[in-house]
């Protein structure tokens, strides 16, 4: 069994207030072994990485969604932590425009750095969804926001997972486990006291699940694409529509986010990158009420879908 767990560390838009940070999520994947990654570091990100008790040596890709400062402005202060506690690994930084942007931060000041810093740069024009990274059990993927400068939203997509019916295998005779099971998953079939086994006949796959994050950005076909099914999707939600009166305004309301949200199909819908102006939750808890599938974020908050 496996399990996605998400603690908001920011839930701000732009600027910060008593009781949250700016933009920052931390993703944690547990399967056989643990990943974590982290979506955006705003200022002061470290600080509330040590609060909720998580390990930050232990993050070796960062993604950043769009350079604004309340996205990214607490990478320098958490490379030069790792510095201090004597990192080796090498840590990556994604983003639209990573390599200009991490070049820039690391030619401010005077720090030594003993690990190495890699940028990647993310796709930040089109349709397409790209595949950042991958391994046997997961990709992590972005698509083009809209923001009106570079900027993507990032989808972590874990693979789906073929399962063997223990039922069905004691019904054909097969034994509990063997290298019969490898031989069946790579081949599709395996011989067996001279009948053919095939994968279908003894296994199931497992959906996998999907965590989406759409740092900051207007309402995209994108989005939607990307959100498809999700089983979590956390939103830029930075007013109510009542409040726009600006015609430069580059993010998604409430409103629009829920309609994402059931348009999307996603089980669970999260908005975060909340303007200082919506200081009491009742206010906003009002606006998602015919919402089961919706909550705001707040600091600190964990989510797990397994
Ligand atoms: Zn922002």
């Amino acid at each position: 069994m496996t399990q996605i767990e998400v603690t908001f560390l920011g839930t701000t838009a732009g600027i910060p207030t008593k009781y949250r940070n700016h933009a920052s999520i931390h993703l944690l994947y547990r399967s056989e072994q643990e990943s974590q990654f982290l979506f955006d570091c705003g200022e002061g990100t470290q600080r509330q990485i040590f609060s909720v008790g998580l390990n930050f040596m232990r993050i070796n890709e960062i993604f950043i969604s769009h350079w604004h400062a309340d996205h990214f402005a607490g990478l320098l202060g958490l490379m030069e932590t790792m510095n201090l506690e004597k990192r080796q690994k090498a840590l990556t930084i994604f983003g639209p425009e990573a390599e200009r942007f991490v070049d820039a931060l690391l030619n401010l000041g005077y720090a030594s750095k003993n690990f190495s810093i890699i940028a990647k740069d993310v796709p930040f024009e089109g349709t397409e969804i790209a595949t950042l990274f991958d391994n046997p059990e997961f990709s992590i993927v972005s698509v083009p926001a809209k923001h009106g400068i570079p900027a993507a939203s990032y989808a972590f997509v874990e693979k789906d997972r073929i399962k063997i019916d223990k039922e069905k295998i004691k019904k054909l005779g097969l034994p509990p486990q063997g290298p019969i099971y490898r031989k069946i998953k790579e081949e599709g079939h395996v011989a067996f006291k001279g009948k053919t086994i095939t994968l279908d006949d003894i296994a199931f796959a497992e959906k996998g699940k999907k965590v989406v994050y759409s740092g900051d950005t207007m309402v995209t076909k994108n989005m939607i694409k990307l959100a498809e099914h999700a089983d979590l999707l956390i939103h830029d939600s930075t007013f109510f529509e009542e409040d726009v009166f600006d015609k430069e305004y580059k993010h998604t309301t409430f409103e629009d986010v829920l309609r994402i949200a059931e348009e999307a199909k996603v089980k669970q819908v999260i908005l975060t990158h909340i303007s200082r102006r919506y200081q009491n939750v009742e206010v906003m808890k009002d606006k998602i009420k015919d919402y089961p599938n919706a909550k705001i974020a707040k600091d600190f908050m964990k989510v797990v879908v397994d």
